[in-house]
């Protein structure tokens, strides 16, 4: 008898749970913002479909691992970071795997000339270079994958594009034959066969078939990394390594990859070749994503032409939040040019959008109920959805923000009169902003006292009424106490003296 009303209580609890749950999922997926993306592939917007429930299975190119990380990589990187947290925000749940490429002729090169082994360079720079990730707020990766932790998927990639006829042997390795390939060019609307660019990195070997072909596995070379193969000793090459993870992971098909554009072609367009001759499905990825390069002047800033910047020595100077504002600040796939000017205008704006958060943060509300609150918050949560559809549509991070700053200027605008509701939507925005954007820091609450913010707020009223004096008056009070405020053209901001 008691075993049956135990029984009758666990299955009771049980059918509940499975209610809340069906419940919570299906508030969930009514929540899901549908978001479109440009597909380089296509060259047009889509709308992002996932093919399973609401997850996104998204992959990354990540570093090659043979020197310290520069700030144009902090670009591609903070990007993606960006547009993760906000597809998590809208409702997704996201894979996201970025590969590191610890084998490739550069670190070899750059291990000779450091008298290193190959690997131990790699492990160093890998350690910084997730360091540097760690201190620009990248959060969202959810997996790093070394390629050469994937040596098994991607021997057996290459014996199936064997078997397929799409690679053939050289003295120098397997490559792969790219006139076997019909659509091989189409990413970036070339055609590889006359495509000089095509050849990178080790796809220098003088007996292929084809110009453009690419090398899948290169012969081992003395003094040199190497692996077991059925076909002798040797190490991958550059592309397969990203189509074995992706399918070790995610299958033949999925939602999206993104990387730099100098990345379309060859590289992308070779994972392709690989992926799709492989599984005979189209297309490997749902949306193809780019980001622009950050340049210096008018050229990219890259290693090779030493026109770097590492992300340790600018972090010196610019903190993460505002190389992260200065980054959302252009729209990924635009360019954007490293200046310090630019440097300059992403910290003001920093300073006005930190300072609001703060001075709200630390607001003394009116607990009373205020006639106007309603229509302020439905002002604000107006804003908020405008915010949420700029960053729907194309992921527009610049539009995205000027939203935000006409939102501050509304708050502004409110003066001291902010309600205890009115005050927890725009803290809600505020949320919001940082959970895409990460880039609100908080000030401790000691810091500024609550009798200055209370000032500040007061004299702002004044402002507002066109009571100069009286808002003079309570300036002066502010600055006895040690502090001083500053008007810009987004409101007035609080520093201490
Ligand atoms: P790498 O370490 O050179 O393989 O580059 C890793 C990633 O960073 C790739 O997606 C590159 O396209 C990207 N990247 C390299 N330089 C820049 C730059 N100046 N601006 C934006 N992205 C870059």
């Amino acid at each position: 008898m008691i075993q049956n009303k135990q029984l009758t209580t666990s299955e009771k609890r049980k059918a509940k749970n499975e209610k809340r749950k069906t419940k919570n999922e299906k508030r969930r997926r009514d929540s899901i913002i549908p978001i479109k993306l440009y597909n380089t592939a296509t060259k047009k917007k889509q709308i992002l479909k996932p093919y399973r429930a609401n997850t996104i299975r998204m992959f990354v190119c990540g570093p090659t691992v043979y020197d310290y990380a520069h700030i144009g990589h902090a670009r591609t990187y903070i990007a993606y970071d960006m547009f993760v947290r906000f597809l998590r925000m809208a409702g997704y749940t996201v894979a996201y795997i970025q590969n590191i490429t610890d084998i490739d002729d550069k670190i070899i090169t750059r291990a000779r000339e450091q008298k290193m082994i190959p690997k131990d360079l790699a492990r160093k720079f890998e350690k910084e270079y997730r360091a540097d990730m760690k201190n620009l707020l990248v959060i969202s990766i959810s997996r790093y994958v070394r390629a050469t932790s994937k040596i098994k998927e991607i021997i057996s990639q290459v014996k199936r594009l064997l078997e397929k006829k799409y690679a053939y042997f050289t003295p120098d390795g397997i490559y792969y034959d790219v006139s076997r390939f019909q659509d091989y060019g189409k990413l970036a609307g070339r055609t590889a066969l006359s495509a000089e660019d095509s050849i990178t990195r080790i796809d220098e070997s003088v007996q292929k078939r084809n110009k453009g072909d690419f090398c899948l596995w290169k012969s081992a070379k003395p003094q040199e990394p190497k692996w077991k193969s059925p076909w002798g000793w040797g190490r991958p090459g550059w592309h397969i390594e990203d189509t074995a993870i992706s399918e070790h992971f995610f299958g033949p098909q999925y939602e999206i990859h993104g990387g730099a554009v100098d990345l379309i072609f060859p590289h992308h367009q070779a994972e392709i070749a690989q992926m799709e001759a492989l599984s005979g499905r189209k297309p490997m990825v749902q949306i193809w994503m780019h980001t622009g390069f950050l340049r210096i002047g008018k050229e990219k800033m890259s290693k090779s032409l030493g026109n770097f910047t590492t992300i340790r020595d600018a972090m010196r100077t610019v903190p993460a939040h505002v190389l992260r504002l200065f980054i959302a600040s252009t729209l990924y796939r635009s360019p954007i040019l490293f200046h310090e000017s630019m440097i300059q205008q992403a910290r003001e704006n920093w300073e006005t959008i930190n300072s609001m958060y703060n001075t709200i943060r630390l607001m003394h509300a009116r607990i009373a109920h205020n006639t106007n609150a309603k229509r302020e918050i439905s002002r604000i949560q107006q804003y908020q959805k405008q915010f949420r559809a700029m960053l729907a549509d194309g992921f527009n991070t610049p539009r995205a923000l000027a939203i935000v700053f006409t939102y501050i200027k509304f708050i502004q605008s409110l003066g001291q009169s902010l309600s205890q509701e009115t005050r927890a939507a725009a803290l809600e925005f505020f949320t919001d902003i940082d959970t895409v954007f990460g880039i609100l820091q908080k000030q401790k609450l000691s810091a500024i006292p609550r009798t200055i913010t209370n000032l500040v707020a007061k004299r702002e009223q004044f402002r507002n009424n066109k009571q100069w004096q009286q808002a003079d008056a309570v300036r002066k009070q502010i600055e006895r106490a040690g502090y001083c405020v500053e008007d810009t053209p987004s409101g007035s901001r609080l520093r201490k003296k």
